[in-house]
Formats: C-alpha cells, sequence, structure tokens
C-alpha cells in the first residue's frame, strides 16, 4: 500500500514530515513519497518501518502552459543543481504569493504577508492566503474552497501568475539532474488539453504521467469524466510513458483523507525498474 503525492508543513500540508510518517506507518502503508510544491525541505528523513521516496512538486509557468506541477520522484535533496534552482524558486514563489497580496488588498481585503506567515510552517501558498481570508472575512468565506472559487483560482480576480517562468523542459531537466524520474502531476486539473499536453512531456523526455489521482476528492469543481481517466491510462501505454499515483493529500482543509486512495506497491515497483 503506498501513496506518490503528498504534501508537509514545508509547503501546503498540515502535518509535519514526522506527524505524517507517523500517521501512515500507523496505518499500514509500506512506502510514500512526499512531495512538497518547489521545496525538498522535509528531507533528509530518517525512519524505519517504511520507505519515503524523496520528491518535489514543481510548478511550471511557460508560454503556452501555465501553472502546471510537475512531479519528481527519487530526486537526491543534497544535489546542488537541485538546491541552487529550488532557492531561485523559492523565491519565484514568495514574489508570486506578495504580488497576490498587493492584489488582494487593491481588492479590498487587508491582509498582510505577516498574517499569511502564521498560517504556514513552511513555504507560503494560496491555501495559506486562502485561510487567512477565512479568518479575517469570515461572514464573506465560509471555506479555503469558496476563497478560491471566488478569488484565487486561476482566472479569478485574485489570482497572479508568476512574473519569472520555469518551463517544463527545465523542470524535466533538472529533476534528470538530481537522478529523478519526471512525472505531469494531475493532468486532468488544468484548463489545456491533456493528450497534447502529455505527448508534449513525452517530447521534452518526461518520464511518466500521474494517472491513478483521486480527482473524486480533489477536483477542484471540475466534472472529470471517467472516460479521460482511461484515456490518460492508455496514452501512457501508448507513448511508453511510466504511471505513477496518490492523493494528492493535505490535511483536514481538503477533502482527501489518509487511507482512502492508496495504489497498490507494483506501482512503484513499476517506476523503480525504469530508475
Ligand atoms: P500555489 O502553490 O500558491 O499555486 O497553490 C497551489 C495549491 O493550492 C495547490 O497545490 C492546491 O493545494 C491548492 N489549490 C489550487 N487550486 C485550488 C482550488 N481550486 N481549490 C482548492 N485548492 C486549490
Ligand atoms: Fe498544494
Ligand atoms: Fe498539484
Ligand atoms: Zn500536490
Amino acid at each position: 500500500m503506498i501513496d506518490l503525492h503528498m504534501h508537509t508543513t514545508c509547503s501546503d500540508g498540515e502535518l509535519s514530515p514526522k506527524e505524517l510518517i507517523g500517521k501512515v506507518k500507523k496505518l499500514g502503508y509500506s512506502a510514500i513519497a512526499i512531495t512538497d510544491h518547489d521545496n525538498v525541505d522535509a528531507f533528509p528523513i530518517e525512519t524505519s518501518e517504511i520507505r519515503i521516496i524523496p520528491g518535489i512538486e514543481i510548478t511550471v509557468f511557460e508560454e503556452k502552459y501555465k501553472d502546471l506541477h510537475i512531479l519528481g520522484l527519487f530526486v537526491d535533496p543534497s544535489n546542488e543543481r537541485l538546491k541552487k534552482k529550488l532557492s531561485e524558486l523559492k523565491k519565484q514563489r514568495l514574489d508570486q504569493k506578495l504580488d497576490t497580496i498587493k492584489r488582494l488588498n487593491s481588492l479590498g481585503y487587508e491582509i498582510s504577508y505577516e498574517e499569511v506567515k502564521q498560517f504556514s510552517k513552511g513555504a507560503i501558498g494560496r491555501p495559506h492566503i486562502a485561510k487567512t481570508l477565512v479568518a479575517k472575512y469570515p461572514k464573506e468565506f465560509n471555506s479555503v474552497k469558496e476563497v478560491f472559487d471566488k478569488l484565487l483560482a486561476e482566472g479569478k480576480p485574485g489570482y497572479v501568475e508568476r512574473k519569472d517562468w520555469f518551463s517544463l523542459n527545465e523542470a524535466i531537466k533538472l529533476i534528470h539532474e538530481a537522478g529523478g524520474v519526471a512525472f505531469l502531476a494531475h493532468p486532468l486539473l488544468y484548463k489545456y488539453n491533456y493528450k497534447e499536453l502529455i505527448a508534449y512531456f513525452a517530447s521534452l523526455d518526461g518520464d511518466g504521467v500521474e494517472a491513478y489521482y483521486d480527482y473524486v476528492k480533489n477536483g477542484r469543481g471540475k466534472e472529470i469524466k471517467i472516460t479521460d481517466i482511461y484515456e490518460v491510462i492508455s496514452l501512457c501505454d501508448a507513448l511508453e510513458l511510466l504511471k505513477s499515483g496518490g492523493s494528492d493529500f493535505h490535511g483536514s482543509s481538503k477533502k482527501q483523507r489518509l487511507g482512502e486512495f492508496v495504489l497498490s506497491d507494483k506501482v512503484l515497483k513499476n517506476i523503480e525498474r525504469h530508475l
């Protein structure tokens, strides 16, 4: 029983790496990958009885594709080039969140970086901004999801793109240089044509796709067709792409729960055969 996509307090998850590992061990998982947004701060991790795959979820912005998420599994967290690039990405992430806070201020929401930071033990992301708004404007927002739906989701008034771009090609190369394998995360959550996107990802030497994903719990309000899920799996087979999967667990502010969306150990074995 495994899960190859999980977040901790190092990004927008609510459990620390230690707390998360304690819980999944108790539930009987044999392996998990920790894949925080744009950082590997959870590593190194010393633990027994369970395998922890070092991972990352990199945010990509390029001309055609904006806000794609690329999972790197088996990356070496101590790789120098990775560390250097991640410190740049951290700055880009922070700049974007500061711009988002400014935009919200101009829309009349009085929140500051300091307030948002109180909701995060690591890097800040839109979920922390959303939590701040729920706390300060409870009459207007009931939940994090409501803030996304009204303000922070792509295309909404409080959504701000990154100024500096980091391309799909660069993300894949970086993951490879750090010894990892690159997967296109949750291909059906983007506004782009997923078939074209997967073919493009494969053409750039991407290794695989997160073919198994809990779109029921984390569909972000999009209606996901089961036929599209099957189509992604067939495309992986046709293009000889690896298949990964996971719950994208963040904690109680999202619907995914531990133990509910788990994969067979074989999924991991198949990936490892290609390392
Ligand atoms: P950021 O890294 O600041 O771009 O925030 C991205 C994170 O926000 C994602 O990993 C999700 O955890 C969350 N997120 C993105 N879109 C939505 C949405 N529509 N509803 C709820 N959470 C979302
Ligand atoms: Fe997240
Ligand atoms: Fe993601
Ligand atoms: Zn994720």
